[in-house]
């Protein structure tokens, strides 16, 4: 065997696409610095694997686009009676992982940290059982983590008091971050008496055993509440552990230039003029009902804007969520002669568009986001103002921050009620496109964009915050 191996990072990943994709691109980053990278995903247990077959096809592909880093499934655990709720059945599918990775680390002959997917709390123990540093690689943004690190504290604090769920929407008021309507918490957070909450409270109150915490965000977007983390107000009477804001760590998407066949979404705007066109698309998993879908169609149409809409089939079932989808059938979706009357202005793509390549593109100059992290990251990295529409995860206090902190984009009301009604939809993509408030968003994302760039140039922040951490990896071992 060789006496001197490289050593290897570790990168633990969970089971969603929104979590792979910056994941991929930061092995990538220690690739470059001339480490090992592998990539241990879990492979769903058997009885639950329908459920995740969206996100093990997501695999599948990324690995396929991604020759260089190396991906190694972990066995799947035995997990008899799966949990009926799907979040809580990807959390013990990761926590009865463990074992697996702890026995996979022990087979590699050099590990020079392990570095977790947000989920993957548990395996902090077979971290410590086999003397590996730990890291956190937050793929969210640093206002959730100021937040959550914020809430063990705040659960104990207010020990027998009201959930969330019950305090509409008084604000919050939490150490680096603006205030927060209790509503905009995480649906997994809402409810005290809920196991959910229980073991994502559970989960925060362990994050400051790690050694440190690389985050995706850069410190000039969230500039305030990278310093709050610094300074270790957000988790009171415990350290906080070191943070590394490196990002925006995005995929690249293919160069105009590129010779591979373009969406034909590109070839499209190709023949719209600068900036006119609104972009809607709600994530890997986002979808809304069939009525949505109409009033989302009338409030475009009346706007009178270009626009491109990546719709997906309607969730009529929430316990399908991590499914993969069918085709959505247009004709019967969107209101009928839609397609026809807006044919010369729209476009609708069904399930994916080149997310990346759509924002970084001249004609597009709005983006209707569902605030996933990457989709914020994405368009602030191309400079494009945001109506914020939150649909799942943590997408409400993402929007909170948008709004509040980054001033990036405008709300579109209605989120959290039963229907966004078309006036709503029009009178956004009104103001974001032609009122003076439009103006600012867009000379405030320029900045964003500028800024982005800047914090990834050689000397940039987040690359001297990667740098910070390749030195306490090496202090580490
Ligand atoms: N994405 C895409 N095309 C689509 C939908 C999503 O390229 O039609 C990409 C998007 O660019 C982003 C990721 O999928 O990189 C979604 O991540 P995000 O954090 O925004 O949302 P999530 O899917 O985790 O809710």
């Amino acid at each position: 065997p060789n006496p001197h191996p490289t050593p290897t990072v570790v990168l633990h990943a969970c089971l969603g696409v929104g979590h792979l994709i910056p994941m991929v691109e930061l092995a990538k980053l220690l690739l470059l610095r001339g480490l090992a990278a592998v990539i241990a995903v879990p492979t769903p247990p058997a009885s639950t694997a329908d459920f995740f077959s969206s996100s093990a096809s997501a695999v599948a592909e990324l690995a396929a686009a991604n020759p260089s880093v190396s991906f190694h499934h972990l066995p799947p655990p035995d997990y008899p009676a799966p949990d009926p709720d799907p979040f809580l059945q990807m959390l013990d599918a990761l926590r009865l992982t463990a074992p697996a990775l702890a026995a996979f680390l022990r087979s590699l002959p050099s590990v020079a940290a392990l570095v977790l997917d947000l989920f993957c709390v548990d395996a902090l123990d077979a971290a410590a059982s086999i003397g590996v540093p730990a890291y956190f690689y937050y793929t969210s943004c640093a206002g959730d983590l100021a937040a959550f690190l914020h809430l063990p504290h705040y659960f104990a604090e207010t020990d027998g008091g009201a959930s969330f769920k019950d305090m509409g929407k008084a604000l919050l008021r939490f150490p680096g971050v603006p205030p927060i309507p209790a509503s905009d918490m995480p649906h997994t957070v809402l409810d005290r008496a809920d196991r959910t909450c229980a073991v994502r409270v559970g989960h925060y109150g362990r994050f400051p055993e790690a050694r440190g915490v690389l985050i995706n965000t850069y410190e000039w977007l969230e500039a305030r509440t990278v310093r709050a983390l610094k300074d270790g107000v957000c988790v009171p009477g415990r350290p906080t552990p070191p943070v590394y804001p490196i990002g925006p760590l995005i995929v690249k998407g293919q160069d105009a230039a590129a010779e591979v066949e373009r969406h034909a979404c590109l070839a499209w705007l190709d023949t719209q003029p600068e900036r006119s066109v609104v972009f809607l698309c709600f994530g890997s998993l986002g979808a809304v009902s069939a009525a949505q879908l109409k009033e989302i169609a009338r409030g475009l149409e009346s706007s009178g804007h270009r626009f491109l809409w990546v719709v997906r089939s309607p969730l009529d079932d929430p316990s399908k969520f991590f499914l993969s989808r069918p085709e959505p059938d247009l004709d019967a979706l969107l209101p009928e002669g839609f397609l026809e009357r807006t044919k010369d202005n729209g476009m609708v793509v069904k399930m994916w568009a080149p997310q990346v390549e759509v924002l970084r593109h001249a004609a597009t100059g709005a983006f209707v986001t569902h605030c996933g992290w990457n989709s914020v990251l994405e368009a602030a990295s191309a400079g494009v103002p945001m109506l914020c529409w939150p649909l799942y995860a943590e997408q409400r206090l993402n929007k909170v921050f948008v709004v509040g902190e980054m001033k990036a984009g405008a709300v579109m009301d209605g989120y959290d009620e039963e229907m966004v009604t078309a006036e709503e939809v029009e009178k956004k993509v009104r103001l974001v496109m032609e009122s003076e408030e439009g103006e600012k968003l867009r000379e405030r994302l320029a900045l964003a964009k500028e800024k982005a760039a800047e914090a990834l140039a050689d000397g940039g922040l987040s690359r001297v915050a990667f740098e910070e951490f390749l030195n306490d990896l090496k202090l580490a071992n």
